[in-house]
């Protein structure tokens, strides 16, 4: 009798797991700042409907970024990534909303940019690496991979708290 009962509820949809306040840290790294994509890149976010709730623009020191990337220490390009991330100012925000964190590395495209489709047409947007990037060792921008290491590096990022206010878009975005 319970399987019987169990095998026609209704399947629970995916969405059970997903926040509508779900954070993830997004930075634009050193070469997506010199080459003038830090608005492009807060543009996707903002038109795909994500709420900003923190930005700073931040020349972090290579102790810094080996926290941000600690998990990665044992690895032969380690210490060219810390090099490339400390050589120039990175744009660190944290963006909210629906599966914020999943979405989020969507929108990145793959770690190596050769692997991410660009937009078919210039007024469509590919995704991120896909459209700006080549090479792994320059990829333009970082997104967290889960919802844990997203709240580390946020606390990381942004030890000063982030600012509470209400986005109006919001009843706009979600049902
Ligand atoms: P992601 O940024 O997509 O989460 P990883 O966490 O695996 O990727 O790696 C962190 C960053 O380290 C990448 O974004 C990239 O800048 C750099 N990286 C990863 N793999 C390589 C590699 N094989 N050679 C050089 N740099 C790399």
């Amino acid at each position: 009798l319970h399987l019987f009962i169990f095998f026609h509820l209704p399947h629970p949809t995916p969405t059970f797991a997903m926040s509508v306040d779900e954070r993830t840290y997004i930075m634009v790294k050193p070469d997506g700042v010199q080459r003038g994509l830090v608005g492009n890149i807060i543009g996707r976010f903002e038109q795909r409907g994500f709420k900003l709730i923190a930005l700073k623009l931040v020349h972090a020191t290579p102790e810094h970024l080996e926290k941000h990337y600690a998990d990665l220490k044992g690895k032969a390009f380690f210490p060219s990534l810390i090099q490339y991330m400390a050589s120039g100012p990175v744009v660190a925000m944290v963006w909210q909303g629906l599966d914020a964190v999943k979405t989020g590395r969507a929108m990145l495209g793959t770690t190596n940019p050769l692997q991410s489709s660009p937009g078919q047409y210039s007024f469509a947007y590919g995704t991120i690496r896909g459209d700006f990037a080549l090479a792994v060792g320059r990829n333009i921008c970082h997104g967290s991979d889960s919802v844990e290491s997203a709240e580390k590096e946020i606390g990381l990022w942004f030890p000063e708290g982030i600012v509470q206010y209400t986005h109006d878009q919001a009843k706009w975005i979600f049902e």
